[in-house]
């Protein structure tokens, strides 16, 4: 049986329905030229970020100083403490050249920790550390094992084996940890529990990303992380960065930075966002950070899809899951990234499955029609999320003249999100204005000169390939 045009059924729709769906467009696509002016403008706060005043986003120094050459040797200690997850990883880094072995551990991070107290956080993962030496090695007299913490929240750091947090995302709200070192709390639950780890380098996720895959590609030019938050990270010049002139670094070195991009646009200057972006904001444990992220990132989407449900469900004049008792769709957050990509994913000739989601989960009937704005509304939402993920890709590229590169990718979103790598794809293509690829031949699929890959695994590898670059570092006697 042949599948119904898009057009055709969509003319079907009742009329107040088609009006919404038109509504929601207005709202949530973003065109080719909107895309443009949202990157040039990425660019100007990209550099404001780096002077001293600095401006909304962070752009943080690591101390990541260069890529691996992908002889780094060692064994180490990796601990990602995500958000659904903690992970704690032994990567031993061979002689041959961008070769690892990795055992790992995953434990879970308990939701009600995330709005906890800070000595129960610490006391946590210093027990899963725990957990992970005396599972692996039982018995063993050991050194002290060389660490790498991917804390995956911006923090400014003055040495790579430091951070203070500027301010908790995606969510967290413990008290107590902003604005401090996040080291000597966490080495002291170390310590009081005899755990025999010492850590050399406090990480973001974003430059781990970008560190592993460089260690076997070398044309990384920056790492990205499109999961529950977003984020990005880049090797900046050391003489480009105003903000670290007073330390005498030599201009020519260079230094990851973490831009922590999720804060692009607090001042509400470009984004193009919404009634319901604002709700989120609102009602999120911190109103006014993470604008850009609050739009695009995995935490964000189910969310932004149940407040448009809710809204039309309460407009009088639109019909919609009319008299149905909404209640289970009122709760906040009840909706995750995955319920959309279940809805986007679902073959649109009958959309069962997302039919069957609503009654199930919500007890909730759609029609064809409503169906229709379902699958419409979470493709908007998609849609704009990998484009406007785009403008950050191209800003650097942009700020740093490349004309090709890699960008290595991870996160629930970008691995995940059904169409999310082939709309960033044709957003940066849109945005760069490409007419030719690497070869100068007309594009071809695969031959963009700016191309988005599957990451190596950032928070493991790339932590321990951090810690590895560190120690190196110190041996030839630089702070
Ligand atoms: C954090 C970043 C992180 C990103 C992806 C954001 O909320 O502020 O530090 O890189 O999420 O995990
Ligand atoms: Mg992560």
């Amino acid at each position: 049986k042949k599948a119904p045009s898009r057009k055709g059924s969509m003319a079907d729709l009742p009329h107040d329905l088609m009006q919404e769906i038109k509504r929601l467009e207005d709202l949530f696509v973003v065109d080719t030229n909107k895309l443009k002016a949202i990157s040039d403008h990425f660019v100007s706060e990209l550099e404001k970020g780096l002077t001293k005043e600095g401006g909304d986003i962070p752009m943080n120094p690591t101390w990541c100083m260069g890529f691996p050459t992908g002889y780094e040797t060692g064994t180490f200690l990796a601990l990602d403490m995500g958000g659904t997850n903690l992970r704690v990883c032994e990567i031993n880094l061979p002689e041959e050249k961008g070769e690892f072995d990795i055992i790992q551990s995953k434990y879970r991070m308990p939701e009600e920790l995330k709005t906890g107290n800070a000595d129960e956080l610490w006391g946590y993962i210093a027990d899963c550390l725990q957990q992970f030496i005396e599972y692996h090695h039982e018995g063993e007299k050991l050194d002290k094992l060389p660490l790498g913490f991917t804390f995956s929240y911006p923090a400014t750091q003055e040495y790579i084996d430091h951070g203070v947090l500027q301010r908790w995302t995606k969510g967290f709200d413990i008290d107590g940890v902003e604005g401090k070192d996040v080291v000597p709390p966490f080495e002291k639950a170390l310590e009081e529990r005899g755990v025999p780890i010492k850590l050399t380098a406090l990480i973001n996720d974003t430059t781990g990303t970008m560190i592993a895959s460089a260690y076997t590609d070398s044309e990384m030019r920056m790492g990205c992380i499109f999961g529950t938050g977003c984020n990005a990270a880049y090797m900046e010049t050391c003489g480009n960065i105003p903000k670290l002139a007073h330390m005498g670094l030599n201009p020519d070195d260079q230094m990851a930075i973490n831009c922590e991009w999720g804060a692009f646009d607090n001042e509400h200057k470009i984004l193009p966002r919404t009634q319901y972006d604002v709700i989120i904001d609102k009602e999120s444990p911190r109103p006014g950070q993470q604008t850009f992220e609050k739009m695009i990132a995995g935490l964000y989407l189910g969310e932004l899809f149940r407040l448009v449900l809710v809204d039309l469900h309460e407009q009088p004049q639109v019909k919609f899951f009319e008299g149905a008792d909404i209640s289970p769709l009122k709760k906040p957050y009840s909706l995750d990234a995955s319920f959309l990509s279940d809805i986007e994913n679902d073959p649109y000739e009958n959309l069962q499955e997302t039919h069957d989601i609503f009654v199930n989960q919500m007890g909730i009937k759609p029609t064809r029609p409503e169906l229709e704005l379902l699958r419409r509304l979470a493709e908007v939402i998609g849609t704009r999320a990998a484009r406007l993920s785009a403008c950050g890709v191209a800003a650097i590229c942009k700020k740093k003249n490349l004309k090709t590169a890699h960008v290595g990718a991870d996160g629930s979103v970008f691995n995940k999100y059904p169409h999310f790598k082939a709309r960033g794809a044709q957003a940066l293509k849109e945005i760069l204005d490409w007419e030719t690829g690497r070869d100068g031949k007309p594009l071809g699929k695969g031959h963009d000169p700016v191309e988005i890959l599957p990451a190596e695994d950032g928070s493991g590898v790339g932590a321990a390939l951090i810690a590895a670059l560190t120690l190196k570092r110190v041996q030839e006697g630089h702070h």
